[in-house]
């Protein structure tokens, strides 16, 4: 498991963890509806995330990353595993206790909008989770609709108005409202700028940045964008065909990819000075479907420097430098020092 650095604001104590998570979904078929196949999207996934931290979990569609967020928060019961909150194995609370959970784990879709009801001003929805989770009376809810909306820059004005009369960056902004006027101490945030144009993303981070250091929030940042990700996280997890490949600290991942296919990631991103060129590594094929994952080393189909090997012995997660974790048998001749 990945050593736990010092974060600059004095903390390291572990808020989650997440221990040999896996999410099989059932494929059915035939008359009898009977299960033929399991699509693996999460297969033995064990992270840890420190109180006030980002950590940003990348990886292209499909590879589980979003299963993970929402496995974490059982909005999808997963197939096996440990999800730890604060030391408290959530997965086996029910009723009150897992109400009281879900105040404090809150979620952040790519879309805000399909989550809003189009015919409710954003105040009525923002409050929904307070009613449902019976906080206060109306005008309590009300003055925290309004803190919230005003912490998202946002006016008193804005919770009368309908998710309609919203641009796509306000929207995002209602989005994050509506989890933090439950006073979490645990965000999910899915693809949350994946829709929005650059300007609004920057704008949108910035705003995530800035709840994060004033209200000691702690993330999990799922995207597939790595400049996104570099811009917001303390660390990095990546992920591919429902496996972590290579989990490292924000700098060290950057500087010095590990995994062949963090590397061909990297390599993908445009340099932002245009007389730099970076050499591209193309991955070969496509991604192979969950449903029937090769053997050994999930990317051994793909990658650039396989061996025999990669195809009958699964490699897993070492530590090569301190904080930086990786799976693959042949990493040690890229860490630099
Ligand atoms: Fe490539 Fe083999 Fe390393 Fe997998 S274990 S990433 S196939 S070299």
């Amino acid at each position: 498991m990945t050593a736990l650095p010092s974060q600059p604001n004095g903390r390291n104590s572990k808020l989650v963890e997440v221990r040999n998570l896996v999410k099989y979904f059932p494929v059915r078929g035939g008359v009898l509806q009977q299960v033929v196949a399991h699509v693996q999207a999460v297969d033995d996934v064990s992270f840890e995330i420190i109180e006030g931290e980002t950590l940003g979990l990348v990886g292209e569609s499909g590879c589980g990353k979003t299963t993970v967020g929402r496995t974490m928060l059982r909005l999808e019961e997963p197939t096996s595993g440990q999800v730890l909150f604060s030391g408290v194995d959530t997965l086996s609370l029910k009723g009150d206790d897992l109400k009281r959970l879900r105040r404090e784990m809150q979620i952040v879709f790519q879309d805000p909008f399909a989550s809003l009801d189009p015919r409710l001003p954003i105040g009525e929805s923002i409050a929904e989770g307070l009613i449902i989770h019976g906080a206060g009376n109306a005008r309590e809810r009300y003055a925290q609709v309004i803190e919230a909306l005003g912490r998202v820059g946002l006016e008193v004005y804005h919770a009368n108005r309908y998710p309609h009369e919203f641009s796509g960056g306000q929207r995002q902004r209602i989005g994050i409202a509506r989890a933090l006027v439950m006073s979490p101490r645990f965000i999910v945030l899915d693809e949350p700028v994946s829709a929005l144009d650059v300007s609004i993303q920057a704008e949108v981070l910035n705003i995530l940045k800035e709840l994060q250091d004033s209200m000691g929030l702690t993330y999990l940042f799922v995207a597939h964008n790595l400049a996104v990700v570099e811009h917001i996280s303390d660390r990095v997890a990546v992920m591919y065909l429902g496996k972590i490949v290579e989990v490292a600290g924000r700098a060290d991942l950057f500087h010095n990819p590990l995994h062949p296919y963090t590397q061909a990631l990297m390599s993908a991103i445009p340099m932002p000075d245009p007389t730099l060129k970076r050499d591209r590594v193309i991955l070969k094929g496509d991604v192979p479907s969950p449903l029937n994952p090769p053997s050994g080393c999930r990317f051994h189909p793909r990658c650039p420097i396989a061996e025999e090997r990669c195809s009958v012995e699964e490699p897993l997660l070492r530590e090569l430098k301190p904080g930086h974790t990786v799976a693959c048998h042949f990493a040690d001749q890229f860490v630099m020092s």
